[in-house]
């Protein structure tokens, strides 16, 4: 193979691009689990990923994918046969409930578009409707990733208190934390899950799960086998610094640097950096004519954009041509978007230069793969972002 000269852009909604300060945190000497150095390092990032998750009670973090951490979130508050109200906003969700029906659970999945987050209208109806309070947890994803869809959360909370409904929130910000306004406590979230190879800055590795006080109430008599994901023994051993087994050290390492530039730049600058690159993102589809699949403004993705293709045009042929021909990788359509839509990841470690390399890379992909599209995506996008950018001593 010849080798692909500069670097390569991954711009797939997750795993995103790790920073240099990153890698180099990540290559550190691994340390003893069971010495000070390490309960220093265990309580800081615990501690900051508090402060990112907006979440004053415990937060917990497994080695594992985001998947493990969704299971964590069920075996730790669930019963076998309890109900679980979840909405098919896309394939993550879709994912989620079926790993709540393998363990036992009775889930109601709600049907959707695919194109729209959960309707909070919807949850008050149906927490309304369940005046035996059967139902004892609501599952939601924040950013559904394979949509480029989001779910209003606090508005979801509020038809949760409307409906007087006593049932546990759940709420899966993967593609959210380190991107999305997301507020655990505020919003009265009871168990996030979160994962490190989004808006965290890190390859893969780490699942984890913000809880709140309802969430270990309900640990307490929660009943479906839980061994590995049992929160009780991780959360003795957080309490010292520790971890009930070896811990992915390395990874914690790399978070303590991921935090620490999060918060250099300051959680809202980067949240606002999410939603200007969103925009401008936005503002190059529609200029090439193509179609944003997400189809409610207020619902629109910070992290991700999902772009229809023309009728009779195959999205992962456009997605091989941009490997082959610009070195960059754009996300798969997935489920029952495979082919129909590609997506654009702009979330974690980027700047308005790599953003616009990386819509450049589609509208020449879009040239090459003979999608009928019109020219200027990339000049749209520029636009808005010199009117946008936050440049000291701009003159009028
Ligand atoms: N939930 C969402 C919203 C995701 O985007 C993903 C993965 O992309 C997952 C869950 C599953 O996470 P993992 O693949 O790390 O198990």
């Amino acid at each position: 193979m010849v080798y692909p000269s500069g670097r390569h852009f991954l711009q797939i909604p997750g795993p995103t691009n790790i920073p240099d300060r990153v890698l180099r945190a990540l290559a550190a000497p691994t340390i003893d689990h069971r010495g000070p150095g390490f309960s220093r390092l265990a309580r800081e990032v615990l501690e900051g990923l508090g402060r990112v998750f907006g979440c004053s009670g415990p937060v917990v973090v497994f080695p594992s994918s985001g998947t493990g951490a969704w299971e964590a979130a069920l075996v730790n508050t669930l019963s076998p046969g309890d109900r679980v109200l979840m909405f098919e906003t896309g394939h993550f969700a879709a994912l989620w409930c079926g790993v709540a029906r393998r363990l036992g659970l009775e889930v109601e999945f709600v049907p959707g578009d695919w194109r729209h987050g959960v309707d909070p209208g919807e949850v008050r109806r149906r927490l309304a409707a369940d005046w035996r309070g059967e139902t004892k947890a609501v599952a939601v994803v924040h950013n559904e990733t394979s949509t480029g869809c989001t779910s209003r959360i606090a508005e979801i909370r509020e038809a949760m208190d409307e409906a007087g409904h006593p049932a546990l929130f759940l709420v899966d910000v993967i593609s959210s934390l380190g991107s999305i306004e997301y507020r655990h406590d505020e919003w009265g979230v009871d168990v996030a899950v979160g994962c490190s190879q989004k808006g965290l800055l890190l390859p893969p590795g780490l699942g984890i799960n913000a809880l709140s006080e309802r969430a270990l109430e309900a640990s307490r008599g929660a009943r479906l086998p839980r061994s590995y994901w049992d929160w009780r023994p991780m959360l003795e051993s957080n309490e010292e610094g520790y971890f009930p087994y070896t811990p992915p050290t390395n990874l914690l390492f790399g978070l303590r640097e991921a935090l620490a530039m999060l918060f250099e730049e300051g959680l809202e600058n980067v949240l606002a950096r999410h939603r200007r690159h969103a925009e401008a993102t936005r503002r190059a589809v529609r200029a090439w004519g193509l179609e944003v699949l997400c189809l409610e403004p207020a619902e629109y993705s910070a992290s991700l954009t999902a772009v229809l293709m023309p009728e009779g045009h195959d999205a992962d042929l456009l997605r091989r041509l941009v490997l082959e021909g610009f070195n960059m990788s754009l996300g798969a359509g997935l489920g029952k978007l495979a082919g129909r839509v590609f997506r654009i990841g702009h979330l974690g470690d980027l700047n308005d230069l790599m953003l616009v390399g990386a819509l450049g890379g589609v509208e020449m992909g879009l040239s090459v793969a003979g999608v009928p599209h019109s020219k200027g995506g990339v000049m749209a996008a520029m636009e808005y972002l010199v009117e946008t950018a936050p440049v000291a001593g701009r003159r009028a």
